[in-house]
């Protein structure tokens, strides 16, 4: 984080990250008449955008894709005057003026702002063993709506035991011949209606306290998977052409070290207004430490820092309301 000499930034907030807790922050704060920049890496909607159907998000009682939720919240954030570009975010820089600046550092350039708000959301974790690097886009996936269609008719290994890998791996039994969930333990971490439809699913099986070691192959991508029963240490090989690995996420606050309060795990900590240890900078969604981590609570999240950086620009122009 470097000290900046700047005059009057262009932006009200700057939005780092544009899944749903950032969208719905570029909402409300283009409402608020903030003007309001959102910087996202690839494209909007975070992870909900890779999710093949929602259905708990409020609304929708048939459930919605992912996509089509994502690209609707841009929509309905860009109609109020939002600005969305894409950007890598590198790091913040703090000017020691005052009132403070904020820039936002892309590989692109710099964007000013008064208050920035962090919803970079969180990515997969990765596995660690052999060949998962190696056979990634040739068979290892980290996304089923997204590769799910190769595997037709094929076998395919689900690593993990919350609900993103007990519904990724039901949805994957729509095209794959047979879908493996292999856990280490010997129960679901999924919630109960996500277990029960997996385990009533003719399709799909289970393998209990085990671990992938290894994920093995040849030219044309993953032949099979190397298991290790838990605790008798026992290994045997499963036969496959994919292998879906979701245990678990970690934030994408890298960049944040030394400049914001988290937890061990890099979570942000924030107080109930979404305000980080930094005044002036907020955090939303994912990247938050919280209970739950649901699209509806990455948009709740997503007003109220809206709203708590608003204020935070109201209060330095001097024109805060309560
Ligand atoms: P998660 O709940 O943290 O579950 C990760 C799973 O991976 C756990 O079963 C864990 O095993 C297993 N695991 C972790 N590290 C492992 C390793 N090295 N080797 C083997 N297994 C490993 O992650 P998630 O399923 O991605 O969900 C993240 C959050 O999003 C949760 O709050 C979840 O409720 C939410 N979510 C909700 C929905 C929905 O409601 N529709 C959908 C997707 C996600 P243990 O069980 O032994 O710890």
């Amino acid at each position: 984080m470097g000290e900046l000499q700047v005059g009057e930034p262009e932006w009200d907030i700057v939005i780092v990250g544009g899944g749903p807790a950032g969208l719905t922050a570029g909402l409300y704060a283009a409402r608020d008449a903030m003007k309001t920049l959102l910087v996202e890496r690839m494209v909007s909607g975070g992870q909900v955008a890779t999710t093949e159907w929602v259905e708990n998000y409020p609304g929708f009682p048939e459930g919605i894709s992912g996509i089509e939720l994502s690209q609707r919240m841009e929509e309905q954030a860009k109609k109020f005057g939002l600005q969305v570009i894409q950007g890598d975010v590198q790091t913040l820089g703090l000017s020691d003026g005052r009132p403070r600046t904020f820039s936002v550092l892309t590989s692109e350039g710099a964007h000013l702002a008064r208050a920035v708000i962090l919803a970079m959301g969180a990515d997969w974790n990765r596995l660690g063993v052999p060949g998962e690097e190696e056979f990634r886009g040739r068979g290892v996936s980290y996304c089923a709506t997204c590769d799910g269609p190769f595997f037709r008719d094929q076998e395919v290994v689900v690593v993990g035991g919350g609900d993103t890998a007990v519904e990724e791996g039901t949805y994957l039994t729509k095209m794959a011949s047979r879908v493996t969930l292999i856990h280490r333990r010997d129960r679901l971490r999924a919630s109960p209606i996500v277990q029960q439809r997996a385990l009533a699913n003719p399709k799909m099986q289970f393998v209990w306290n085990s671990v992938v070691e290894a994920i093995e192959g040849g030219p044309k991508g993953v032949e099979r998977v190397r298991i290790k029963e838990l605790p008798s240490g026992h290994t045997w090989e499963k036969p496959c052409s994919g292998v879906f690995i979701f245990v678990g996420m970690v934030p994408n606050t890298g960049f944040l070290k030394g400049l914001v309060e988290m937890d061990q795990r890099g979570y942000v900590l924030t107080d109930d207004e979404m305000r980080t240890s930094l005044p002036g900078v907020f955090a939303c969604g994912d990247a938050r430490r919280k209970l739950l981590r649901q699209v509806v609570t990455a948009c709740g999240d997503g007003a109220t820092a809206a709203r708590a950086a608003a204020r935070y620009v109201e209060e330095l122009r001097g024109t805060a309301y309560d």
